[in-house]
Protein backbone atom coordinates (compact mmCIF):
# COMPACT_ATOMS: atom_id res chain seq x y z
CA UNK A 1 0.00 0.00 0.00
CA UNK A 2 1.20 3.53 -1.15
CA UNK A 3 1.43 5.70 2.32
CA UNK A 4 1.17 8.75 0.52
CA UNK A 5 -2.22 7.59 -0.89
CA UNK A 6 -4.73 8.88 1.96
CA UNK A 7 -2.72 12.14 2.21
CA UNK A 8 -3.44 12.45 -1.60
CA UNK A 9 -6.91 12.05 -1.21
CA UNK A 10 -7.65 14.02 2.17
CA UNK A 11 -11.69 14.75 2.31
CA UNK A 12 -12.40 17.58 4.54
CA UNK A 13 -15.58 19.33 5.55
CA UNK A 14 -15.70 22.78 3.64
CA UNK A 15 -17.43 24.68 1.29
CA UNK A 16 -16.49 23.98 -2.13
CA UNK A 17 -15.38 26.91 -4.02
CA UNK A 18 -16.29 26.45 -7.69
CA UNK A 19 -20.13 25.13 -7.12
CA UNK A 20 -20.22 26.87 -3.24
CA UNK A 21 -21.75 23.76 -1.77
CA UNK A 22 -21.16 22.96 1.95
CA UNK A 23 -20.47 19.36 1.82
CA UNK A 24 -16.60 17.31 2.02
CA UNK A 25 -13.52 19.10 -0.02
CA UNK A 26 -10.24 18.16 -1.21
CA UNK A 27 -7.48 21.00 0.06
CA UNK A 28 -5.63 22.30 -3.33
CA UNK A 29 -3.10 23.83 -1.67
CA UNK A 30 -1.32 24.19 -4.95
CA UNK A 31 -4.20 26.28 -6.24
CA UNK A 32 -5.17 28.27 -3.09
CA UNK A 33 -8.73 26.09 -3.65
CA UNK A 34 -10.90 23.91 -1.63
CA UNK A 35 -13.15 21.83 -4.43
CA UNK A 36 -15.84 19.17 -3.75
CA UNK A 37 -14.69 15.84 -6.06
CA UNK A 38 -17.27 16.23 -8.67
CA UNK A 39 -15.63 20.11 -9.47
CA UNK A 40 -12.52 18.27 -8.77
CA UNK A 41 -12.82 16.30 -11.48
CA UNK A 42 -14.12 18.75 -13.98
CA UNK A 43 -11.07 21.78 -12.59
CA UNK A 44 -8.29 18.46 -13.48
CA UNK A 45 -9.90 18.34 -16.97
CA UNK A 46 -10.05 21.93 -17.77
CA UNK A 47 -6.68 22.42 -16.80
CA UNK A 48 -5.32 20.38 -19.04
CA UNK A 49 -7.68 21.36 -21.51
CA UNK A 50 -6.37 24.90 -21.22
CA UNK A 51 -2.82 23.79 -22.08
CA UNK A 52 -3.64 21.68 -25.26
CA UNK A 53 -5.37 25.06 -26.35
CA UNK A 54 -2.79 27.10 -25.01
CA UNK A 55 0.17 25.61 -26.72
CA UNK A 56 -1.84 24.35 -29.68
CA UNK A 57 -0.84 20.45 -28.57
CA UNK A 58 -3.40 18.79 -31.00
CA UNK A 59 -5.32 19.68 -33.75
CA UNK A 60 -8.97 18.77 -34.64
CA UNK A 61 -9.21 14.98 -36.55
CA UNK A 62 -5.37 14.44 -34.96
CA UNK A 63 -4.61 10.86 -33.57
CA UNK A 64 -2.64 11.37 -30.39
CA UNK A 65 -0.25 8.25 -28.97
CA UNK A 66 0.16 8.65 -25.60
CA UNK A 67 2.91 6.27 -23.55
CA UNK A 68 1.12 4.36 -20.64
CA UNK A 69 3.39 3.12 -18.02
CA UNK A 70 0.62 1.94 -15.79
CA UNK A 71 1.86 4.84 -13.73
CA UNK A 72 -0.58 7.41 -12.13
CA UNK A 73 0.53 10.10 -14.11
CA UNK A 74 0.30 8.83 -17.01
CA UNK A 75 -2.91 6.82 -16.20
CA UNK A 76 -4.68 10.09 -15.53
CA UNK A 77 -3.25 11.32 -18.78
CA UNK A 78 -4.75 8.93 -20.51
CA UNK A 79 -8.21 9.07 -19.28
CA UNK A 80 -7.98 12.47 -18.91
CA UNK A 81 -7.16 12.69 -23.28
CA UNK A 82 -9.93 10.12 -23.57
CA UNK A 83 -12.86 12.74 -22.57
CA UNK A 84 -11.10 15.47 -23.87
CA UNK A 85 -10.78 14.24 -27.26
CA UNK A 86 -14.31 13.77 -27.13
CA UNK A 87 -15.31 17.20 -27.25
CA UNK A 88 -12.07 18.24 -29.27
CA UNK A 89 -12.22 16.30 -31.92
CA UNK A 90 -9.20 14.12 -31.34
CA UNK A 91 -8.01 10.38 -30.82
CA UNK A 92 -5.92 9.35 -28.30
CA UNK A 93 -4.51 5.71 -28.48
CA UNK A 94 -2.29 3.55 -26.36
CA UNK A 95 1.17 1.73 -26.98
CA UNK A 96 2.91 0.50 -23.66
CA UNK A 97 6.41 -1.11 -23.62
CA UNK A 98 6.71 -4.48 -22.03
CA UNK A 99 10.22 -4.25 -20.76
CA UNK A 100 10.73 -7.76 -20.15
CA UNK A 101 11.64 -7.69 -16.37
CA UNK A 102 10.25 -11.41 -15.67
CA UNK A 103 6.78 -10.92 -13.67
CA UNK A 104 7.36 -7.28 -12.81
CA UNK A 105 6.52 -6.41 -16.87
CA UNK A 106 4.33 -8.79 -17.03
CA UNK A 107 1.71 -7.48 -13.94
CA UNK A 108 2.51 -4.21 -15.00
CA UNK A 109 1.42 -4.92 -18.69
CA UNK A 110 -2.46 -6.76 -17.15
CA UNK A 111 -3.00 -3.59 -15.28
CA UNK A 112 -2.47 -1.32 -18.00
CA UNK A 113 -4.61 -3.64 -20.40
CA UNK A 114 -7.18 -3.10 -17.59
CA UNK A 115 -7.07 0.86 -17.85
CA UNK A 116 -7.52 0.71 -21.56
CA UNK A 117 -10.35 -1.35 -21.83
CA UNK A 118 -11.75 0.87 -18.93
CA UNK A 119 -11.02 3.88 -20.70
CA UNK A 120 -12.26 2.27 -24.06
CA UNK A 121 -8.83 3.20 -25.76
CA UNK A 122 -7.28 0.91 -28.06
CA UNK A 123 -3.70 -0.55 -26.70
CA UNK A 124 -0.62 -1.63 -28.70
CA UNK A 125 2.09 -3.51 -26.56
CA UNK A 126 5.62 -3.34 -27.64
CA UNK A 127 7.54 -6.51 -26.17
CA UNK A 128 11.43 -5.25 -26.24
CA UNK A 129 12.75 -8.80 -25.44
CA UNK A 130 11.31 -9.96 -29.00
CA UNK A 131 13.26 -6.91 -30.76
CA UNK A 132 16.43 -8.58 -28.83
CA UNK A 133 16.88 -4.88 -26.48
CA UNK A 134 16.69 -5.30 -22.43
CA UNK A 135 16.99 -3.28 -19.80
CA UNK A 136 20.48 -3.33 -17.91
CA UNK A 137 23.54 -1.96 -17.24
CA UNK A 138 25.38 -1.20 -21.00
CA UNK A 139 28.96 -0.11 -20.93
CA UNK A 140 28.32 3.62 -19.99
CA UNK A 141 24.79 3.49 -19.51
CA UNK A 142 22.93 2.96 -16.47
CA UNK A 143 19.94 1.08 -16.98
CA UNK A 144 17.46 3.65 -16.62
CA UNK A 145 19.57 5.32 -19.42
CA UNK A 146 19.07 2.49 -21.58
CA UNK A 147 15.14 2.17 -21.06
CA UNK A 148 14.85 5.72 -21.43
CA UNK A 149 16.66 5.24 -25.10
CA UNK A 150 14.90 2.66 -25.70
CA UNK A 151 11.36 4.31 -24.98
CA UNK A 152 12.45 7.84 -26.34
CA UNK A 153 13.33 5.93 -29.70
CA UNK A 154 10.30 3.31 -30.28
CA UNK A 155 8.06 5.62 -28.95
CA UNK A 156 8.34 7.65 -32.29
CA UNK A 157 8.41 4.92 -34.71
CA UNK A 158 5.59 2.51 -33.16
CA UNK A 159 3.40 6.08 -32.94
CA UNK A 160 4.00 6.70 -37.19
CA UNK A 161 3.22 3.07 -37.46
CA UNK A 162 -0.32 3.58 -35.14
CA UNK A 163 -1.21 6.66 -37.61
CA UNK A 164 -0.32 9.28 -34.87
CA UNK A 165 1.04 12.95 -35.70
CA UNK A 166 1.69 13.77 -31.82
CA UNK A 167 3.14 11.95 -29.14
CA UNK A 168 2.24 12.37 -25.90
CA UNK A 169 4.17 12.29 -22.60
CA UNK A 170 2.61 12.34 -18.72
CA UNK A 171 5.72 14.58 -18.02
CA UNK A 172 4.34 16.44 -14.71
CA UNK A 173 5.17 20.18 -13.59
CA UNK A 174 7.60 18.27 -11.39
CA UNK A 175 9.40 16.88 -14.00
CA UNK A 176 9.69 20.03 -15.70
CA UNK A 177 11.24 21.69 -12.61
CA UNK A 178 13.47 19.17 -12.14
CA UNK A 179 14.85 19.25 -15.56
CA UNK A 180 15.35 22.80 -15.58
CA UNK A 181 17.13 22.98 -12.16
CA UNK A 182 19.23 20.02 -13.19
CA UNK A 183 20.00 22.91 -16.49
CA UNK A 184 20.51 25.85 -14.16
CA UNK A 185 23.14 23.77 -11.67
CA UNK A 186 25.08 23.26 -14.56
CA UNK A 187 24.70 26.97 -16.09
CA UNK A 188 22.28 25.88 -18.77
CA UNK A 189 19.84 28.44 -19.22
CA UNK A 190 16.74 26.41 -20.78
CA UNK A 191 13.45 25.22 -19.93
CA UNK A 192 11.74 21.92 -21.55
CA UNK A 193 9.37 23.86 -23.87
CA UNK A 194 5.75 21.83 -23.10
CA UNK A 195 5.54 21.13 -27.43
CA UNK A 196 8.38 20.21 -29.82
CA UNK A 197 7.75 20.67 -33.25
CA UNK A 198 7.52 17.93 -35.75
CA UNK A 199 10.44 17.46 -37.83
CA UNK A 200 13.42 15.04 -38.79
CA UNK A 201 11.16 12.39 -39.31
CA UNK A 202 9.75 13.36 -35.78
CA UNK A 203 6.14 13.55 -34.75
CA UNK A 204 5.27 16.79 -32.43
CA UNK A 205 5.61 15.68 -28.92
CA UNK A 206 3.39 17.00 -26.41
CA UNK A 207 3.52 17.30 -22.85
CA UNK A 208 -0.35 18.19 -21.27
CA UNK A 209 0.49 17.60 -18.39
CA UNK A 210 3.10 20.65 -18.29
CA UNK A 211 1.52 22.61 -15.29
CA UNK A 212 -0.03 19.82 -13.57
CA UNK A 213 1.59 18.89 -9.77
CA UNK A 214 1.70 14.95 -9.87
CA UNK A 215 0.05 14.34 -6.75
CA UNK A 216 -3.40 16.10 -8.52
CA UNK A 217 -2.65 13.16 -10.91
CA UNK A 218 -2.93 10.73 -8.03
CA UNK A 219 -6.23 12.36 -6.41
CA UNK A 220 -7.53 12.25 -10.06
CA UNK A 221 -7.19 8.22 -10.30
CA UNK A 222 -8.21 7.23 -6.73
CA UNK A 223 -11.72 9.67 -7.72
CA UNK A 224 -12.01 7.85 -11.58
CA UNK A 225 -11.27 4.85 -9.35
CA UNK A 226 -8.57 3.32 -12.10
CA UNK A 227 -6.25 0.93 -11.43
CA UNK A 228 -2.80 2.30 -10.75
CA UNK A 229 0.45 -0.50 -11.38
CA UNK A 230 2.01 0.64 -7.91
CA UNK A 231 5.43 -1.44 -8.04
CA UNK A 232 8.71 0.32 -8.41
CA UNK A 233 11.03 -0.31 -10.95
CA UNK A 234 13.57 -3.25 -9.95
CA UNK A 235 16.08 -0.22 -10.98
CA UNK A 236 14.60 2.20 -9.20
CA UNK A 237 16.75 4.22 -6.68
CA UNK A 238 15.58 7.19 -4.54
CA UNK A 239 18.97 8.82 -6.11
CA UNK A 240 17.54 10.10 -9.48
CA UNK A 241 14.27 11.77 -7.77
CA UNK A 242 16.14 13.17 -4.36
CA UNK A 243 16.21 16.56 -6.00
CA UNK A 244 12.53 16.84 -6.06
CA UNK A 245 12.21 16.75 -2.36
CA UNK A 246 13.55 20.61 -2.74
CA UNK A 247 10.05 21.34 -4.35
CA UNK A 248 7.92 19.63 -2.22
CA UNK A 249 9.97 21.86 1.17
CA UNK A 250 9.28 24.62 -1.00
CA UNK A 251 5.72 23.91 -1.67
CA UNK A 252 5.42 22.71 1.94
CA UNK A 253 6.42 26.56 3.35
CA UNK A 254 4.97 28.20 0.52
CA UNK A 255 1.79 26.85 -0.98
CA UNK A 256 1.20 27.21 -5.01
CA UNK A 257 5.04 28.27 -5.14
CA UNK A 258 5.92 25.28 -7.73
CA UNK A 259 3.51 26.71 -10.20
CA UNK A 260 5.19 30.02 -9.27
CA UNK A 261 8.20 28.93 -9.82
CA UNK A 262 7.55 27.46 -13.06
CA UNK A 263 5.47 30.52 -14.25
CA UNK A 264 8.55 32.84 -13.53
CA UNK A 265 11.44 30.43 -14.66
CA UNK A 266 9.07 30.99 -18.40
CA UNK A 267 9.43 34.17 -18.27
CA UNK A 268 13.25 34.30 -17.72
CA UNK A 269 14.61 30.60 -19.65
CA UNK A 270 15.33 30.32 -22.87
CA UNK A 271 12.48 27.52 -24.74
CA UNK A 272 14.85 26.85 -27.62
CA UNK A 273 17.97 24.38 -28.45
CA UNK A 274 15.76 21.79 -26.13
CA UNK A 275 15.73 18.89 -28.22
CA UNK A 276 19.13 17.68 -25.95
CA UNK A 277 20.79 15.83 -29.06
CA UNK A 278 20.74 18.68 -32.22
CA UNK A 279 20.04 18.11 -35.39
CA UNK A 280 18.74 14.09 -37.08
CA UNK A 281 19.58 12.36 -39.71
CA UNK A 282 18.34 9.21 -40.59
CA UNK A 283 20.31 5.87 -39.00
CA UNK A 284 22.23 4.42 -41.46
CA UNK A 285 20.54 1.22 -40.77
CA UNK A 286 16.93 1.29 -39.29
CA UNK A 287 16.67 4.80 -41.09
CA UNK A 288 14.77 6.40 -37.61
CA UNK A 289 16.32 9.97 -37.14
CA UNK A 290 19.08 10.21 -35.12
CA UNK A 291 21.78 12.12 -33.78
CA UNK A 292 24.46 9.40 -34.43
CA UNK A 293 25.24 7.02 -37.43
CA UNK A 294 23.50 4.21 -35.66
CA UNK A 295 20.58 4.98 -33.78
CA UNK A 296 20.34 4.12 -29.98
CA UNK A 297 17.84 0.68 -30.62
CA UNK A 298 20.37 -0.29 -33.39
CA UNK A 299 23.56 0.30 -30.98
CA UNK A 300 21.95 -1.40 -28.33
CA UNK A 301 21.18 -4.36 -30.26
CA UNK A 302 23.97 -4.79 -31.81
CA UNK A 303 26.08 -5.16 -28.30
CA UNK A 304 23.09 -7.47 -26.66
CA UNK A 305 23.53 -9.81 -30.15
CA UNK A 306 27.44 -9.72 -29.14
CA UNK A 307 26.56 -11.09 -25.87
CA UNK A 308 26.52 -7.95 -23.59
CA UNK A 309 29.54 -8.62 -22.20
CA UNK A 310 30.21 -6.89 -18.91
CA UNK A 311 33.54 -6.13 -18.97
CA UNK A 312 34.80 -3.11 -17.36
CA UNK A 313 31.24 -2.42 -15.72
CA UNK A 314 31.15 -0.23 -12.68
CA UNK A 315 28.43 -2.00 -11.80
ZN1 LIG B 1 -18.12 21.84 -6.12
ZN1 LIG C 1 18.68 2.40 -36.14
Amino acid sequence: MDATVPEAVKIVEGRCRICGARTEVLRLTEFNLKVCPPCFLRFFERRIRRALEKHAMVGEGERVAVAVSGGKDSTALLYALKRLGVVMGFEPVALHFHLAMGGYSDRNLEVVKEQCSRAGIPLKVLLIGDLGLRVQRVKGWTPCAVCGAIKRSLFNREARKMGAQVVATAHTLEDILLFAFKNLLSRNFRLPPPVLPPGDGLARKVKPLYYMPERLNLVYCRLRELPIFEEKCPFWSPHGHALKEVFEHMEKVVPSSKLQLLLSLREVLSLEGMTLSGPKSPCLRCGEPSSQPLCAVCQLGDWFLRGGRRTGDPS
